[in-house]
């Protein structure tokens, strides 16, 4: 049900209603858990975090409202993410509450794949419809330089189980840093290709959490395009008229992989997603300061009804283009400092879903 205030200029071509630069909110990520079993340097180069409160967190029936109210106001993807999200326990019954809204064309998970193959079987089962998996590195000893834990092998047992249990269009991401794994995206694509999944590079991002970011670290689009033109020769844009973060190339062979190039070539004009934190804060963009409390209200007593017009009237306001704005930043250096980010752990990317 839309809201009683709308205005045909709030109105999208989609038919559901849009912020202040024309976007719809049709995506949704929800973080399950900010805990992590892993120590990416990119994203969580501390051991030891502010955690928040297991209390506060949103119980699955909790989430599964919040979701349906989105949905209600035109979100058709949902994205669950961390944290880690398979470190939430019980997470495939949340698949299944989920998967029981019609709603929902997309029902997704990221996850590093470390406990993906104990799980895979039970969220398949469950109604997860496509799962993304990070593998940053081919090479075992690179990949716990990178990411503080020995758990490769695991991480590769979870992309062979994702293939097994028949989960379709399988997706890796990898971020790529320059000077460290910016000299296997050929090997990762031909490691996509066996395993059937179609890679992904990003730009490394200086989000919350990435306290060791510089520039100079950056691995651009334009280099990965590039290296892989000497390795593939003609790559060709696919060109694609969609919302989604990832832009797609195809090799001549056939072999389609993507980029994504947050840090270099924001794509904010078409971003229609937001982020639900574990514990009910509501993001409009990644790179906001602060979020919404959803979750006071819905322990309060808000009834969908309420929730809706209050999500609408804040979606239809917003102006957020964090991406863009860093982009313009003339020297762009770490975005928030290791002491803010103790003092609020909602900061960290790892707290609101990366
Ligand atoms: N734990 C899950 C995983 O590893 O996929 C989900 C959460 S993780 C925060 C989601 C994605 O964010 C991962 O693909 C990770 O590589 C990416 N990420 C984290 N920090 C990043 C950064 N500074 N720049 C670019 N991507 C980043």
């Amino acid at each position: 049900m839309l809201p009683d205030s709308q205005t045909s200029a709030d109105v999208s071509p989609g038919g559901s209603f849009a912020d202040q630069l024309g976007r719809p909110l049709h995506s949704l990520r929800v973080s399950v858990t900010d805990r992590c079993n892993l120590r990416c340097n990119y994203c969580m180069p501390q051991e030891e975090y502010v955690w928040l409160p297991r209390q506060e967190l949103l119980t699955f029936e909790e989430i599964a409202r919040l979701v349906e109210v989105f949905t209600s106001l035109g979100v058709h993807d949902v994205r669950l993410t961390g944290g880690e999200p398979l470190l939430r326990r019980d997470l495939p019954q949340l698949v299944r509450m989920l998967a029981a809204n019609p709603r929902i064309r997309d029902l997704a998970l990221t996850t590093n794949g470390v406990l993906f193959a104990e799980q895979a079987e039970q969220l398949r089962a469950a109604g997860l419809h496509r799962v993304t998996i990070s593998l940053d590195s081919l090479r075992p000893e690179r990949f716990s330089a990178l990411a503080g834990r020995d758990s490769h092998a695991q991480v590769l047992a979870g992309i062979a189980a994702a293939r097994s249990v028949g989960f379709p269009k399988l997706k890796l991401d990898t971020v790529v840093l320059r000077g460290v794994n910016d000299d296997e995206l050929a090997d990762l694509i031909e490691y996509g290709r066996v395993a059937e999944a179609e890679v992904r590079f990003i730009e490394y991002m200086d989000v919350g959490g990435a306290t060791e970011w510089s520039a100079e670290k950056v691995f651009t689009r334009a280099e990965m395009l590039q290296q892989l033109a000497k390795r593939y020769g003609t790559i060709a844009p696919l060109n694609e008229n969609s919302s989604a973060p990832a832009e797609r190339f195809q090799l001549s062979d056939g072999t389609v992989f993507g980029i994504i190039a947050s840090t270099t070539t924001p794509f904010c004009k078409s971003c229609d997603r937001s982020r639900l934190t574990a514990d009910g804060l509501w993001y409009l963009c990644l790179y906001a300061q602060a979020g919404i409390d959803l979750r006071k209200l819905l322990r309060a007593g808000a009834t969908p009804d309420e929730l809706a017009a209050h999500i609408s009237s804040i979606w239809r306001a917003r102006t957020d283009r964090g991406a863009e704005l860093r982009a313009a930043t003339g020297k762009r250096g770490v975005l928030i400092g290791i002491e803010q980010l103790r003092q609020d752990p909602h900061l960290e990317m790892h707290t609101r879903g990366g």
